[in-house]
């Protein structure tokens, strides 16, 4: 028997979501495949940088609720702001934006199934079969978007553990004219979570604020949320609390196996120096749906030779930057001290997809910068 789909999408978060609205309008025959129903909630800033709307077809209008224009980065009582006429930064509410995705994907023609669960997978024929609450699908090809923790990696073999950070995040009902200086801008404060930073997104009608941290496995998030909330005057409001993981190192398992193509968490593809995770899902759906629409043949190594050119030494270079950022509070204020202005207006040059991080570390000019630096103790909005 035939596949009845040429690609069944297991995951309808950016990273699905992308490659089904890119698959659907090349012409393929695709189904998006969601275990929950949506709109559905989701643990996460909600912080769209400029670079993410690269990786989507143009003409898709998303639920941005406030643009940031003016990024801070703050370390104590330094701080360092970067304006840009475009936006740095959108903000959005996950639920909104992952189900104006999905939607966008059912509109050119995915078949979108939410609330029907993946739960196993099998070969049959030329055709990878999907078990699936709601009965079988067969398609030729599987991408699987499912997250960071991915089932459906585990049950088509890959074993390796994928490395991830946690962060927690608050949903803060504030009153917008309370915010201050908070109200317009994204910020970023590193004083405030030891090898990790913790933030302040405004939103149409509250701040999410939420922590991380760069060291697998740390506990105590919430106490450091806590204290930051308590710091900012926001210990008095309603929030809704929640923690989750981000993989910020690719798998070391490869991207494709027997007709199964992983995307975005389920890849490992989070940036390690911010930790913002879906301009990279948004990519590598791109990526993964590109392989399959160019017909090569082997769509699969197409994938991985995409990866390899395109994301994966970007990783590399973020991941040795991060190490320098996060692994000592007094190296980090050294830094910020030092060079905390050069830092902000890079890290806005590679959110905004205007250079990369190969870009930053080959120039030259960028190292003379940073050690003719004069240590500063605060700085200008440019
Ligand atoms: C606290 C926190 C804050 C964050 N803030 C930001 C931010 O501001 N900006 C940013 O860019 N990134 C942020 N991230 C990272 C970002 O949330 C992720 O990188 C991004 O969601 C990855 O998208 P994805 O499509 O790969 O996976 P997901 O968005 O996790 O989507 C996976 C989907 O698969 C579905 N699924 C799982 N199993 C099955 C199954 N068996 N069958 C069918 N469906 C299944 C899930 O229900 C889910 O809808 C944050 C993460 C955390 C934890």
């Amino acid at each position: 028997m035939s596949a009845a789909f040429d690609v069944a999408i297991v995951g309808a978060g950016p990273a699905g979501s992308s490659a089904a609205l890119h698959l659907a309008r090349g012409g393929a025959r695709v189904v998006l495949i969601e275990k929950q129903r949506l709109p559905r909630p989701k643990v996460c800033g909600g912080g769209l940088v400029a670079r993410a709307r690269k990786h989507l077809p143009a003409g898709i209008e998303l639920p941005i609720e406030r643009v940031c224009r003016t990024v801070e980065i703050r370390h104590g009582d330094l701080r360092f702001a970067v304006t840009e006429s475009e936006p740095v930064v959108e903000l959005a509410m996950r639920a909104d934006l992952d189900a104006r995705l999905a939607e966008a994907a059912a509109r050119a023609s995915a078949d979108l199934r939410d609330g029907c669960e993946v739960t196993g997978i099998d070969r049959r024929d030329d055709a990878v079969v999907l078990a699936t609450s709601r009965g079988e699908v067969r398609a030729r090809h599987v991408i699987a978007a499912d997250g960071v923790h991915s089932p459906l990696a585990r049950l088509a073999g890959w074993n390796d553990a994928l490395q991830a950070i946690p962060a927690i995040e608050a949903e803060v009902h504030v009153a917008p004219d309370t915010l201050g200086d908070r109200a317009e801008n994204a910020v970023f404060d590193f004083g405030d979570a030891p090898s990790g930073y913790a933030w302040t997104f405004p939103k149409r009608a509250h701040l999410s604020a939420g922590v991380l941290s760069t060291e697998r496995g740390r506990g105590g998030l919430r106490a450091e949320l806590d204290r930051y909330l308590a710091r900012l005057g926001l210990d008095h409001h309603a929030c809704d609390a929640r923690g989750w993981l981000i993989p910020t190192r690719p798998r070391a398992g490869g991207f494709t196996r027997g007709g199964v193509m992983l995307v975005g968490d389920a890849a490992g593809l989070a940036d390690p120096v911010t930790a913002e995770g879906i301009s990279l899902a948004l990519w590598s759906g791109r990526l993964a749906a590109e392989s399959m629409l160019a017909n090569t043949g082997d769509a699969s190594r197409a994938y991985e030779r995409a990866l390899a050119r395109e994301i994966l030494p970007e990783l590399r270079v973020a991941r040795a930057l991060a190490h320098v950022l996060y692994r000592r509070p007094r190296i980090t204020r050294a830094l910020f001290e030092r060079a905390g202005q050069p830092l902000a207006r890079a890290m806005a040059e590679v959110v905004a997809g205007r250079t990369s991080y190969r870009a930053l570390v080959r120039s030259p000019s960028n190292w003379l910068r940073l050690a003719l630096a004069q240590p500063s103790r605060a700085a200008a909005a440019t």
